[in-house]
């Protein structure tokens, strides 16, 4: 029995060295074989005067343990950033690169990510760049030119810049903490753009009025616009809010209000969230408008409608003696009789029509470069969105839908979702000054109804708010 176990022992131990020497060496071979670090997101193709990126990297085993970000041109190398001693699977690193500091001129360069983990491997691998990214340095900052501009705009109001710009891939005008688009206009060769812009009611004196323009590589540059600021007073008015107000609209405008909840405070969420809402999708439904005019010559009011309500008032709204709230009112509202028929005020496409919180039922028209119109309250709608209208077509009835007291028309004209005074819009000879005189003087080519006649003197018109009440 001995004699013949031995031959068996030694097949044993063959095996089991076999199996110790290639679980060793596959040991090895994985340990070696596991990638290294590797750059999961990728820097700007272009390198400004400042650019700033995120380099992030992730380490396929192990941790990252250094992570070193340079540039390169022309043979040149200089570190922007580097980490030694990182930890973790994943590194998100900031870089900065000022252009100037390294050196850098305009031309060619590459963006190099060197990175290596704390993972363990039989042969340590030689330093090298993970990632190499070729990027191109340009300097240069947009060109702007300013080509003409209304001469005189007031708080509530609109104006119209024109300008050309050289070098940039965006071009906007600012007014405040606002930002205005701008549309290519007039022949391409030309290279002009303009801009609708419209100051808010409370605009403060001191803002500046700017055209911004930055470039692929982010260099920026900024001219401001020659425009000179008119007072203009809002007025004030008391609502007085009453229990069968409250008890017909808080359920209909809240219908998930919480139980416990007093009507007043329910008009209070309608009257501040609700109302903020709104004004939020303005602003998103301005940003859809059309890249040319769509509206000639000046806007029209309905028919035998009255003003009862006037832009930008300052309202007090009064409940059982106590002041409530306070709120600004955004547009004019014309009433006549129950139902009467809404004309669209001006050519163009319809860009919206669902019911928007206070606005109740609401239509708005966009007449493009920005400029909108906005019907609320209504009792019916006759369009649907992409509709293109006429001037003076039906788009619905007035009624009393959101938070409105009896039926009217509330009606407002926006500038990129800004609300502005419609009585600048309703005025033939206002726009031919304030916008058709600009882009006469910039040498563009006239909006159909706002030519500018050389006869109207640039005289300083007197800002007006009428008030007329019907109740
Ligand atoms: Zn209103």
């Amino acid at each position: 029995m001995p004699q013949r176990s031995g031959p068996k022992i030694w097949a044993l131990l063959f095996v089991v060295l076999l199996l110790g020497v290639v679980g060793s060496v596959s040991y090895l071979g994985w340990r070696q074989s596991t990638p290294g670090v590797q750059a999961v997101a990728t820097p700007p193709r272009f390198l400004g005067q400042k650019t700033a990126f995120t380099v992030v990297v992730e380490a396929r085993g192990g941790n990252v343990a250094q992570v070193d970000v340079r540039v390169v041109q022309n043979t040149k190398s200089t570190s922007v950033v580097k980490q030694e001693g990182a930890r973790g699977g994943r590194l998100e690193l900031p870089v900065a690169v000022d252009s100037a500091a390294l050196g850098l001129r305009e031309g060619a360069a590459t963006v190099e990510v060197w990175a290596r983990d704390d993972f363990w491997r039989p042969l340590r691998r030689d330093d090298r760049a993970i990632a190499a990214y070729p990027v191109t340095v340009d300097l240069t900052p947009p060109k702007i030119e300013v080509l003409a501009a209304t001469h005189y705009i007031a708080p509530g109001g609109s104006g119209l810049v024109a300008f050309r710009v050289t070098g940039a891939a965006r071009a906007d005008v600012t007014a405040g903490p606002l930002t205005f688009r701008s549309f290519a206009f007039g022949p391409a060769d030309r290279g002009a753009r303009v801009a609708l812009i419209a100051l808010p009611w409370d605009f403060d004196p001191a803002a500046p009025l700017t055209i911004r323009a930055t470039d692929e590589a982010g260099n920026a540059a900024a001219r401001g616009i020659p425009a000179e600021l008119l007072p203009r007073k809002f007025p004030r008015d008391t609502i007085e809010i009453r229990e069968p107000f409250l008890q017909a609209k808080v359920p209909e405008l809240l219908p998930q209000r919480p139980p416990n909840q007093s009507l007043v405070d329910g008009f209070l969420v309608i009257n501040r969230d609700l109302r903020r809402q709104a004004e939020e999708a303005k602003r998103r439904i301005g940003a859809t408008s059309a890249d040319k005019p769509l509206w000639e010559g000046p806007f029209v009011q309905p028919r035998n409608s009255k003003v009862f309500a006037n832009f930008a008032e300052l309202r007090t709204y009064v409940f059982g003696g106590h002041e409530i709230d306070r709120q600004v009112h955004f547009g004019y509202d014309l009433a006549s009789t129950r139902q009467s028929a809404v004309p669209a005020a001006n050519k163009g496409v319809v860009a919206f029509v669902e019911p928007l919180t206070i606005y109740g039922n609401t239509v708005v028209i966009d007449h493009g470069l920005g400029l909108q119109t906005l019907y609320a309250h209504l009792s019916s709608t006759a369009v649907k969105v992409g509709d293109a209208v006429a001037k003076g077509q039906e788009i619905g009835r007035t009624g009393s839908t959101g938070l409105a007291i009896g039926d009217h028309l509330h009606y407002e004209v926006l500038v990129n979702g800004v609300s502005v005074t419609p009585l600048e819009w309703w005025d033939a000879k206002w726009i031919r000054d304030r916008i058709g005189k600009p882009l006469k003087e910039a040498g563009l080519p006239e909006i159909s109804g706002a030519e500018a006649r050389d006869e109207d003197p640039a005289s300083r018109p007197a800002p007006r708010a009428s008030r007329r009440r019907g109740r």
